[in-house]
Protein backbone atom coordinates (compact mmCIF):
# COMPACT_ATOMS: atom_id res chain seq x y z
CA UNK A 1 0.00 0.00 0.00
CA UNK A 2 1.30 3.61 -0.74
CA UNK A 3 -0.41 7.08 0.19
CA UNK A 4 -0.07 9.94 -1.82
CA UNK A 5 -1.06 13.79 -0.44
CA UNK A 6 -1.07 15.64 -3.58
CA UNK A 7 -2.25 18.25 -1.88
CA UNK A 8 -3.38 19.12 1.81
CA UNK A 9 -6.37 21.09 3.70
CA UNK A 10 -10.13 21.07 3.40
CA UNK A 11 -13.49 22.34 4.10
CA UNK A 12 -15.62 20.58 6.33
CA UNK A 13 -18.98 20.07 3.96
CA UNK A 14 -20.71 16.72 5.63
CA UNK A 15 -21.58 15.61 8.78
CA UNK A 16 -18.81 13.27 8.62
CA UNK A 17 -16.81 16.16 8.63
CA UNK A 18 -17.36 17.31 12.31
CA UNK A 19 -14.15 15.57 14.27
CA UNK A 20 -12.34 15.60 10.85
CA UNK A 21 -8.88 13.87 11.55
CA UNK A 22 -6.94 16.68 9.42
CA UNK A 23 -8.25 19.16 11.12
CA UNK A 24 -7.48 17.80 14.56
CA UNK A 25 -3.96 16.59 13.46
CA UNK A 26 -3.10 20.72 11.79
CA UNK A 27 -4.85 22.21 14.84
CA UNK A 28 -2.30 19.82 17.01
CA UNK A 29 0.63 21.66 14.80
CA UNK A 30 -1.13 25.43 15.33
CA UNK A 31 -1.73 24.80 11.15
CA UNK A 32 -4.88 26.09 9.27
CA UNK A 33 -6.48 23.04 7.91
CA UNK A 34 -9.03 24.52 6.16
CA UNK A 35 -6.15 26.15 3.49
CA UNK A 36 -5.55 24.09 0.80
CA UNK A 37 -2.09 23.56 -0.19
CA UNK A 38 0.04 21.48 -2.62
CA UNK A 39 2.29 19.35 -1.09
CA UNK A 40 5.99 18.50 -1.32
CA UNK A 41 5.00 14.99 -2.99
CA UNK A 42 2.43 16.28 -5.86
CA UNK A 43 4.56 14.35 -8.21
CA UNK A 44 5.03 11.53 -6.36
CA UNK A 45 3.75 8.61 -8.70
CA UNK A 46 5.68 10.06 -11.50
CA UNK A 47 8.97 10.19 -9.36
CA UNK A 48 12.29 8.00 -8.90
CA UNK A 49 14.39 7.45 -7.13
CA UNK A 50 18.33 6.88 -7.69
CA UNK A 51 18.76 3.46 -9.77
CA UNK A 52 15.80 4.32 -11.65
CA UNK A 53 13.12 2.42 -9.57
CA UNK A 54 9.57 4.46 -9.38
CA UNK A 55 9.15 6.23 -6.15
CA UNK A 56 5.81 4.28 -5.86
CA UNK A 57 6.42 0.38 -6.61
CA UNK A 58 4.61 -0.84 -9.31
CA UNK A 59 1.61 -2.92 -8.15
CA UNK A 60 0.80 -0.56 -4.86
CA UNK A 61 -2.87 0.52 -4.25
CA UNK A 62 -2.21 3.85 -3.88
CA UNK A 63 -4.53 5.66 -1.40
CA UNK A 64 -5.15 9.36 -2.66
CA UNK A 65 -5.70 12.56 -1.14
CA UNK A 66 -6.35 11.57 2.74
CA UNK A 67 -5.91 14.95 3.63
CA UNK A 68 -8.23 16.65 1.83
CA UNK A 69 -10.45 15.64 -0.43
CA UNK A 70 -9.83 15.02 -4.57
CA UNK A 71 -12.48 16.77 -6.02
CA UNK A 72 -12.24 20.21 -3.54
CA UNK A 73 -12.62 23.59 -5.57
CA UNK A 74 -8.98 24.70 -4.98
CA UNK A 75 -7.84 22.14 -6.75
CA UNK A 76 -9.63 21.99 -10.21
CA UNK A 77 -6.50 23.15 -11.63
CA UNK A 78 -4.47 21.32 -10.08
CA UNK A 79 -6.31 17.99 -10.69
CA UNK A 80 -5.43 18.46 -14.54
CA UNK A 81 -2.06 17.20 -13.55
CA UNK A 82 -2.94 14.80 -11.26
CA UNK A 83 -5.00 12.72 -13.72
CA UNK A 84 -2.50 13.05 -16.60
CA UNK A 85 -0.25 11.53 -13.80
CA UNK A 86 -2.54 8.65 -12.70
CA UNK A 87 -2.94 7.94 -16.56
CA UNK A 88 0.87 7.52 -16.76
CA UNK A 89 0.57 4.80 -14.24
CA UNK A 90 -1.48 2.02 -14.91
CA UNK A 91 0.81 -0.59 -12.88
CA UNK A 92 -0.73 1.25 -10.14
CA UNK A 93 -4.12 1.25 -8.67
CA UNK A 94 -5.30 4.29 -7.56
CA UNK A 95 -7.68 4.40 -4.32
CA UNK A 96 -9.98 7.73 -3.67
CA UNK A 97 -12.22 8.30 -1.37
CA UNK A 98 -14.55 11.57 -1.75
CA UNK A 99 -17.34 13.94 0.11
CA UNK A 100 -17.44 15.46 -3.02
CA UNK A 101 -18.57 13.18 -5.35
CA UNK A 102 -21.02 15.65 -7.10
CA UNK A 103 -17.70 17.69 -8.54
CA UNK A 104 -16.29 14.34 -9.94
CA UNK A 105 -16.60 15.83 -13.57
CA UNK A 106 -14.47 19.22 -12.76
CA UNK A 107 -11.56 18.87 -14.52
CA UNK A 108 -11.93 15.56 -15.75
CA UNK A 109 -9.65 14.82 -18.58
CA UNK A 110 -10.96 14.38 -22.25
CA UNK A 111 -9.93 10.86 -22.92
CA UNK A 112 -11.03 9.49 -19.56
CA UNK A 113 -14.31 8.14 -21.49
CA UNK A 114 -15.90 5.32 -19.09
CA UNK A 115 -13.24 5.65 -16.48
CA UNK A 116 -9.20 4.99 -16.24
CA UNK A 117 -9.28 1.30 -15.36
CA UNK A 118 -6.65 2.51 -12.52
CA UNK A 119 -8.96 4.28 -10.39
CA UNK A 120 -11.68 3.29 -7.87
CA UNK A 121 -14.00 5.99 -6.29
CA UNK A 122 -15.03 5.81 -3.15
CA UNK A 123 -17.94 7.97 -1.74
CA UNK A 124 -18.25 8.84 1.59
CA UNK A 125 -21.91 7.69 2.71
CA UNK A 126 -21.94 7.99 6.94
CA UNK A 127 -25.72 8.27 7.33
CA UNK A 128 -28.62 8.11 5.57
CA UNK A 129 -28.88 11.56 4.06
CA UNK A 130 -25.53 11.44 2.36
CA UNK A 131 -26.26 7.88 0.99
CA UNK A 132 -29.60 9.27 -0.38
CA UNK A 133 -27.36 12.15 -2.22
CA UNK A 134 -24.19 10.89 -3.19
CA UNK A 135 -25.15 7.18 -4.30
CA UNK A 136 -27.52 8.25 -7.45
CA UNK A 137 -24.99 10.41 -8.11
CA UNK A 138 -21.94 7.87 -7.44
CA UNK A 139 -23.83 5.37 -9.48
CA UNK A 140 -24.34 7.92 -12.52
CA UNK A 141 -20.37 9.15 -13.17
CA UNK A 142 -18.44 7.23 -15.95
CA UNK A 143 -16.16 5.36 -13.15
CA UNK A 144 -14.69 1.98 -13.44
CA UNK A 145 -14.72 1.06 -9.99
CA UNK A 146 -16.97 2.24 -7.76
CA UNK A 147 -16.82 1.31 -3.70
CA UNK A 148 -18.56 2.74 -0.95
CA UNK A 149 -17.41 3.93 2.43
CA UNK A 150 -19.19 4.59 5.43
CA UNK A 151 -17.06 6.13 7.71
CA UNK A 152 -17.01 7.57 10.10
CA UNK A 153 -20.34 5.41 10.73
CA UNK A 154 -22.42 7.63 12.98
CA UNK A 155 -26.24 6.10 12.30
CA UNK A 156 -28.01 3.68 10.67
CA UNK A 157 -27.44 3.41 7.29
CA UNK A 158 -30.18 1.53 4.02
CA UNK A 159 -28.07 1.43 1.27
CA UNK A 160 -29.78 -1.40 -0.26
CA UNK A 161 -31.76 0.36 -2.68
CA UNK A 162 -28.25 1.04 -4.70
CA UNK A 163 -26.60 -2.04 -4.06
CA UNK A 164 -26.09 -3.56 -7.64
CA UNK A 165 -23.91 -4.62 -9.93
CA UNK A 166 -22.09 -1.59 -10.33
CA UNK A 167 -20.80 -1.19 -6.61
CA UNK A 168 -17.56 -3.35 -5.74
CA UNK A 169 -17.19 -2.77 -2.07
CA UNK A 170 -18.70 -1.51 0.69
CA UNK A 171 -16.54 -0.60 3.82
CA UNK A 172 -17.53 0.48 7.40
CA UNK A 173 -15.71 1.97 10.19
CA UNK A 174 -16.29 4.35 13.54
CA UNK A 175 -14.72 7.37 14.34
CA UNK A 176 -11.45 8.22 15.55
CA UNK A 177 -10.43 11.11 18.08
CA UNK A 178 -11.31 12.17 22.08
CA UNK A 179 -14.62 13.68 20.29
CA UNK A 180 -15.84 10.47 18.51
CA UNK A 181 -18.94 9.94 17.90
CA UNK A 182 -20.41 6.44 19.02
CA UNK A 183 -20.55 3.53 16.77
CA UNK A 184 -23.06 0.68 17.18
CA UNK A 185 -22.55 -2.95 15.80
CA UNK A 186 -25.87 -3.48 14.91
CA UNK A 187 -25.35 -0.53 12.02
CA UNK A 188 -22.05 -2.83 11.07
CA UNK A 189 -24.16 -5.85 10.99
CA UNK A 190 -26.86 -4.19 9.12
CA UNK A 191 -24.99 -2.89 6.18
CA UNK A 192 -22.94 -6.63 6.29
CA UNK A 193 -26.72 -8.02 5.71
CA UNK A 194 -27.61 -5.50 2.79
CA UNK A 195 -24.13 -6.04 1.14
CA UNK A 196 -24.31 -9.96 1.51
CA UNK A 197 -28.01 -9.77 0.56
CA UNK A 198 -26.58 -7.64 -2.41
CA UNK A 199 -23.51 -9.89 -3.34
CA UNK A 200 -21.49 -7.03 -2.80
CA UNK A 201 -17.97 -7.71 -0.54
CA UNK A 202 -18.23 -5.88 2.57
CA UNK A 203 -15.33 -4.70 5.31
CA UNK A 204 -15.81 -3.27 8.74
CA UNK A 205 -12.37 -1.58 8.84
CA UNK A 206 -11.82 -0.43 12.07
CA UNK A 207 -14.46 0.19 15.63
CA UNK A 208 -13.66 4.09 16.31
CA UNK A 209 -12.75 5.18 19.96
CA UNK A 210 -16.51 4.93 21.00
CA UNK A 211 -17.92 1.14 19.62
CA UNK A 212 -20.83 0.23 21.49
CA UNK A 213 -22.06 -3.46 21.39
CA UNK A 214 -24.81 -5.45 23.35
CA UNK A 215 -25.88 -2.30 25.06
CA UNK A 216 -22.29 -1.97 26.20
CA UNK A 217 -19.39 1.06 25.22
CA UNK A 218 -16.43 -0.06 24.80
CA UNK A 219 -13.50 2.61 25.04
CA UNK A 220 -11.22 1.35 22.32
CA UNK A 221 -7.68 2.87 21.63
CA UNK A 222 -6.07 3.98 18.49
CA UNK A 223 -4.05 1.18 18.11
CA UNK A 224 -6.63 -1.74 18.62
CA UNK A 225 -9.55 -0.71 16.28
CA UNK A 226 -8.66 -1.90 13.41
CA UNK A 227 -7.97 -5.30 15.26
CA UNK A 228 -10.79 -5.29 17.38
CA UNK A 229 -13.25 -5.03 13.83
CA UNK A 230 -11.11 -7.89 12.63
CA UNK A 231 -11.38 -10.02 15.24
CA UNK A 232 -15.21 -9.50 14.51
CA UNK A 233 -14.89 -11.29 11.71
CA UNK A 234 -18.04 -10.58 9.80
CA UNK A 235 -16.05 -9.28 6.45
CA UNK A 236 -15.97 -10.64 3.09
CA UNK A 237 -13.22 -9.06 1.93
CA UNK A 238 -9.62 -8.10 3.32
CA UNK A 239 -9.89 -4.47 5.23
CA UNK A 240 -7.68 -1.58 4.03
CA UNK A 241 -6.25 -2.69 7.12
CA UNK A 242 -3.26 -0.63 7.54
CA UNK A 243 -4.79 2.34 5.92
CA UNK A 244 -4.06 5.50 7.57
CA UNK A 245 -7.04 7.24 8.89
CA UNK A 246 -8.64 8.74 6.16
CA UNK A 247 -11.61 11.36 6.81
CA UNK A 248 -12.87 11.52 3.46
S1 LIG B 1 -10.77 15.89 4.82
FE1 LIG B 1 -12.68 14.75 4.65
S2 LIG B 1 -13.54 14.77 6.73
FE2 LIG B 1 -11.99 16.38 6.65
S3 LIG B 1 -13.12 18.21 6.11
FE3 LIG B 1 -12.39 17.32 4.21
S4 LIG B 1 -14.06 16.04 3.46
FE4 LIG B 1 -14.43 16.49 5.62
Amino acid sequence: MAVWRPWHGCHKCSPGCLNCYVYRTDERFGRDASKVVLTKEYDLPVRGRRGGEPAITSGETVFTCLTSDFFIEEADEWRVRAWRMIRSRPDLMFYIITKRIERFRVSLPEDWGEGYPNVTVAATCECQSKAAQRMPVLLDMPIRHREVVCEPLIEPVDLSPWLCGKIEGVIAGGESGERARICRYEWVLSLRDQCRAAGVPFSFKQTGAHFEKDGRVYQIPRKYQHEQARRAGIGTRRAHEEEDDDEN
